[in-house]
């Protein structure tokens, strides 16, 4: 017998889940499009956005292509392949 219970992940989504598997549905749907945005840069300029805390697809959109550009490890040579990235999953670049 599986009752769903009403959980609340580390940020705070609701959801219900039955069982035990602690993923929240919410978080997986955010981190899953961000996940294939890295694969379009390099691993300097993935290490740059992660400690600048943009872990979601939501937050370079609130960077200008000139922020992203003073990160250490992003180069203009990644600029087009971001651009290209955020375009797909319906996000652009602040425009500066
Ligand atoms: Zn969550």
């Amino acid at each position: 017998m599986s009752t769903r219970t009403l959980r609340v992940c580390p940020k705070g989504h609701k959801y219900y889940k039955t069982g035990d598997c602690p993923v929240c549905p919410i978080c997986e749907r955010v981190r899953q499009p961000y996940a294939d945005f890295l694969k379009h840069i390099g691993a300097p300029a993935r290490r740059a956005l992660e400690s600048k805390g943009i872990d979601t697809l939501f937050k370079p959109s609130k960077l200008s292509e000139q922020d992203l550009l003073k990160l250490h490890g992003l180069g203009p040579g990644s600029l087009p392949k971001l651009r290209k990235a955020l375009k797909e999953k319906g996000y652009s670049f602040k425009k500066s």
